[in-house]
């Protein structure tokens, strides 16, 4: 199997490359001799969904000077329009910057527009030939007159089919799919840690943490290959995509018939944060901060990448720092809720006996009862100046007792959870904070 070796590599750097990646690459071509590449952004010089560009060459005019006629005629470029099909453009740009040893290893190619971006280039490339993706990047960004990978995605499919072709008729293997998903499914988290590019993870909307027919998975399965959508756009950093190249290789093992019985018995509980459906930005390390995420970063990392280190620089103390402080504000938050709760049943109580004192008044039933004010009730409630029996002496009351009494009274309106929940949130509430700090 010859593997081609990229580009601006001196010896020492390609040996060392080659030593590195080969073991992937054969991984890779094991199960999929083809692999599909999608570069989304948006490009400034391209004009939204029309896809059209100013000629560069009469920069719009439509007209070009004829020397030998001393006249101006319509620009040949652009045959007068002024402008260009930006993605027919752009493919023979992409074309005319790569040499044909990189052309040769490529089966297919198109530029498009994309509803999500502006500028979408799809092509098929040989896998052993997978690191020339990274002139094919730069050949893409050089014909950018700026852009930006706002809502872009970067898709790497694996293709089983022995031509590349894209879909195949030949469908996956249902075991070997199965064990796939098992293993998989497992190390998603570790997977979106090396998927990001500089710290920065976007939203997981297109790519939930999954495995999947379901297109917006992190890994979605298609018509013979699988589609990683996992990974972060790495235009300004293509060498990027040979770390992405051995994450692939990692899960790809698991496509195999063998029940690999694997360390990984782990139950994993995706935090639910994970499943944001924000568009913006996000830092990976943020997601990872928590202990529990990173617990599970931790122990699943060497599975995609033994070699890429996790660059959380907390150490366990100043998370669990940091777990504590939400654990706090979380203890605060519920505390001011009970205490809402009871204050709404007092109000509800202290209105509750106005009635009742205004029945026992025409009913002249329980004199002394008909003593204590609506705020000394309250208070009574409270356990705070009067004890019951100094004002009720014709009957020994508890406070209940006497709640029961009006409860009991009012028995059409007030229902019984008014009970239940005047005793849970009057009863002393308790926060045990685990660990120490
Ligand atoms: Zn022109």
């Amino acid at each position: 199997m010859k593997i081609e070796v990229p580009t601006g590599y001196n010896d020492k750097k390609l040996t060392d490359w080659l030593n590195e990646m080969t073991p992937y690459i054969k991984q890779i071509s094991a199960v999929a001799p083809y692999m599909k590449f999608e570069l989304e952004a948006n490009f400034h010089n391209i004009d939204g969904s029309e896809g059209s560009q100013t000629c560069y060459d009469c920069e719009g005019s439509g007209e070009e000077y004829i020397e030998e006629t001393n006249e101006y005629d319509d620009c040949s470029t652009c045959n007068g329009y002024g402008t260009l099909d930006a993605f027919e453009e752009l493919k023979t740009r992409i074309e005319s910057n790569l040499p044909d040893s990189v052309l040769d290893n490529i089966t297919f190619m198109k530029a498009y527009y994309d509803s999500s971006v502006n500028c979408e280039l799809t092509f098929t490339i040989k896998t052993t030939a997978l690191a020339q993706v990274v002139d094919v990047i730069k050949a893409f960004t050089d014909c950018a007159d700026g852009y930006d990978t706002n809502n872009a995605g970067f898709h790497i499919a694996v293709l089983t089919d022995k031509n590349g072709k894209y879909p195949c008729d030949t469908l996956l293997d249902e075991n070997k799919l199965e064990n796939f998903k098992y293993n998989v499914t497992k190390i998603l988290p570790a997977i979106l840690y090396a998927s990001a590019n500089h710290g920065t993870t976007r939203s997981l909307y297109y790519r939930q943490l999954q495995i999947s027919e379901q297109k917006y998975s992190a890994i979605h399965i298609i018509r013979g290959g699988f589609e990683y959508r996992v990974f972060e756009p790495c235009l300004d950093n293509p060498e990027k995509v040979f770390d992405y190249i051995k994450v692939i290789a990692n899960t790809l093992k698991y496509y195999s018939k063998r029940k690999i019985s694997d360390k990984l018995a782990y139950t994993l509980e995706l935090p639910g944060r994970l499943a944001d459906t924000d568009y913006t930005k996000t830092s990976i390390k943020s997601i990872f901060q928590d202990i529990n995420n990173l617990t599970i970063l931790r122990k699943t990392m060497p599975y995609v990448d033994k070699d890429l280190p996790i660059k959380i620089t907390l150490s366990d103390k100043q998370l669990a720092k940091i777990q504590h402080k939400q654990y706090i504000k979380a203890v605060a938050k519920y505390q001011a809720h009970l205490q809402d709760i009871q204050d709404s049943i007092r109000a509800r109580i202290k209105r509750d006996y106005l009635d009742y004192l205004e029945y026992q008044r025409q009913s002249d039933r329980l004199r002394d009862l008909t003593k204590i004010t609506a705020q000394e009730y309250v208070d009574i409630q409270n356990n705070k100046k009067y004890k019951p029996e100094s004002l009720l002496t014709t009957d020994t009351v508890d406070k209940k007792d006497l709640y029961n009494r009006v409860a009991e009274y009012h028995r059409n309106r007030v229902r019984e959870y008014h009970i239940d929940e005047f005793m849970r949130s009057t009863s002393k509430i308790e926060f045990k904070i685990e660990g120490r700090v």
